[in-house]
């Protein structure tokens, strides 16, 4: 069906996350839609979605993570990252400064895990055996239709999950033996051309600055520019579709605003693009001295409206897949704001990195699956000389830490602190470091709901079977990238633009060097060390 696009073709975009805002970016520019004909509803009251962060340098930071970047994977984000004038030189793009600051600042992680008796572990072998290379081999192969539904350690030996290989991968892409077996096959693919320096960190790349700071202030800055509607605090709740069978066409939006109920008549020419589901939706914070709530309520919308609109018609997929197994997918992540070096200095002096330097310091036999990451000072554009940042991220909560004896999840910022200070044994300097950071634990219900083992049928298209108005973004969206990745939703934004609005441009096919001779060459010589 050809698109009806005209001047009066309204854009309503659910989700206000970097799936969203890249939607509008490229409805703009790709597809000429006046900015003030584009709508973006978002529930809360700040946009970017997992890419949020903020906080003041008397009080503090709160961030939910920082990403890693990769040049080759990463190519509808470096297209969208190319349109948009940065925030501290508006005379270069987000992509330029983005690329120059990675050329300056390497990666060369120094101490890439550290064991129970604070050694850094000697991660130069990979220490697969033979049955493990023979599994990724099969992996890498096998198509994805034999392996739907299934768990990462039903198809490799329990062995495998002792190895240095599956330690660093798995810090490094926050994937758990519990998790999907087809998506650690699309990671093995996407990836391979990085295995020999992944354990330096050598293949990824980073924003200058937080990505709140370096991506989404400044794409939201644009989209301003160009007249966009940002509609802050509306929950969308639901969604009318035409009665025929035979297609799928939205005709009514329903939403929430700040709690009174309100609704959008979708005419002919319109369209609606919706992130459904969200991995930071119901996310809560705690404090220096309380525990973050877990809240399953799901209050924040995204899943209730993926739920409603998946009961009305086959083919939106079944999000319960995603959103019913909370102790699976929860996770805590921290963040540290230091008003003293101390901390820093001391990680300077154990790691042989600065600030920056290395991608992530995993403490492999963390009961809590612990991991830290020491960015470049600054790490917000508003952060003085004398405040540092850091944080973490802990992929099982439900364990009680290994020196802190109480579950990480009913934890607050100061037993996570702790943790962490006797897991490098900073002991003697702990109570100093405790009287002068502030530590913000967050609890996030669905952080790691993507990677639940899952039917390709379990998550919509972008452009679902007869959909004439209706396209899905986000990590909950089939779209053949890895989850968990801003490229996806990027690539998703992208997909659900082309073609829904029937453009004559392509999308990048997905990246892969599987194809790539030199690439298996780099790849077989590591993993037979
Ligand atoms: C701790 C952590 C570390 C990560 N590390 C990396 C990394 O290293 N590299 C990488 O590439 N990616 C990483 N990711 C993943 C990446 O951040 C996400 O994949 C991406 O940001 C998701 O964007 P999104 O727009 O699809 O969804 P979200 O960021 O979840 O945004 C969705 C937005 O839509 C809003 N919304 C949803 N439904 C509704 C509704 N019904 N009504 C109103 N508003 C609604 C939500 O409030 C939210 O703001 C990480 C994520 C986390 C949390």
């Amino acid at each position: 069906m050809t698109a009806v696009v005209n001047d009066k073709t309204q854009v309503y975009l659910v989700g206000g996350g970097i799936a969203g805002l890249s939607a509008a970016v490229f409805a703009i520019r790709d597809a000429h839609i006046p900015g003030k004909n584009i709508h973006i509803f978002e529930v809360l009251d700040v946009m970017g979605g997992a890419l949020d962060g903020a906080g003041s340098p008397d009080k503090y930071y709160v961030t939910r993570g920082d990403r890693k970047f990769n040049i080759e994977v990463f190519n509808c984000t470096w297209d969208l990252f190319s349109a948009i004038p940065s925030l501290t030189d508006p005379k270069k793009t987000v992509k330029d400064e983005f690329f120059e600051y990675n050329k300056i600042h390497k990666k060369n992680a120094k101490s890439r895990l550290i064991d129970k008796n604070r050694n850094k572990d000697d991660v130069s072998t990979m220490g697969l055996s033979w049955g493990d290379r023979r599994k990724m081999l099969s992996l890498i192969v096998i198509p994805e239709s034999r392996i739907e539904n299934r768990r990462i350690d039903s198809w490799f030996d329990p062995s495998f999950f002792e190895t240095n290989f599956w330690k660093v991968f798995s810090s490094m892409f926050a994937i758990e033996y519990w998790n999907d077996l087809v998506e650690m096959k699309r990671y093995v693919r996407r990836f391979m051309h990085d295995f020999y320096r992944m354990v330096q960190g050598g293949g990824e790349v980073v924003t200058p600055y937080h990505n709140y700071d370096s991506i989404i202030r400044p794409i939201t800055k644009w989209l301003g520019q160009q007249g966009v509607n940002f509609e802050m605090g509306c929950k969308v709740t639901d969604l009318d579709f035409n009665p025929s069978q035979d297609e799928l066409t939205v005709e009514r939006i329903h939403y929430l605003r700040h709690g009174e109920e309100k609704e959008v008549v979708v005419s002919k020419s319109d369209y609606v693009f919706v992130t459904n589901g969200s991995m930071t939706a119901d996310s809560r914070r705690g404090s220096m001295t309380d525990s973050p709530p877990l809240e399953t309520r799901k209050l924040d919308g995204s899943w209730t409206l993926w739920e409603n609109i998946a009961k009305k018609r086959p083919g939106l997929g079944n999000p319960s897949v995603f959103n019913s197994h909370i102790d699976e997918s929860k996770w805590i992540t921290f963040s540290v704001t230091a008003k003293d070096p101390a901390f820093l200095k001391l990680y300077e002096q154990f790691t042989g990195n600065k600030p920056g330097q290395a991608d992530m310091v995993t403490f492999k036999d963390s009961n809590w699956h612990m991991s830290i990451l020491v960015p470049h000072q600054p790490h917000f554009l508003n952060q003085p000389k004398d405040v540092f940042l850091w944080g973490g991220c802990g992929l099982v909560p439900d364990k009680e830490g290994d020196y802190v004896k109480i579950e990480m999840s009913e934890c607050s910022g100061k037993d996570i602190l702790t943790e962490v200070c006797h897991h490098f044994g900073f002991v003697k300097e702990l109570p100093h470091i405790l009287e002068t950071s502030t530590c913000i634990p967050s609890m996030m219900p669905y952080e790691m709901s993507h990677f639940l083992p899952r039917k390709k049928s379990d998550r919509p298209l972008v452009v679902p079977k007869g959909s004439t108005n209706l396209a899905f973004m986000g990590q909950f969206t089939e779209s053949g990238e890895c989850v968990m990745l801003v490229e996806s939703s990027v690539r998703c934004g992208k997909m659900a633009v082309y073609s829904l609005l029937d453009l004559d441009k392509k999308v990048p096919p997905v990246y892969t060097g599987v194809y790539n001779p030199a690439v298996w060459l780099r790849t077989i010589v590591q993993v037979l060390k």
